[in-house]
């Protein structure tokens, strides 16, 4: 199961959480901390990191 990295911009904390793809989609998701549902994803730092030379 993939790992999510999700933002409160409610209480302004980061945590992860494992969805299924439905509830991924659904973006049916609560903070763990203040329950609100001003959550958004992060992106993916390992996927966005880039290192070229050129
Ligand atoms: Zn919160």
């Amino acid at each position: 199961m993939p790992h999510y990295e999700y933002h409160c911009d409610a209480c302004d904390t980061t945590f992860n959480a494992t969805l299924t793809l439905r509830e991924h989609e659904e973006e049916r998701l609560r903070c763990p901390q203040c329950g609100s549902e001003k959550v958004h994803q992060l992106v993916s730092t390992f996927s966005a990191v880039t290192s070229k030379k050129s």
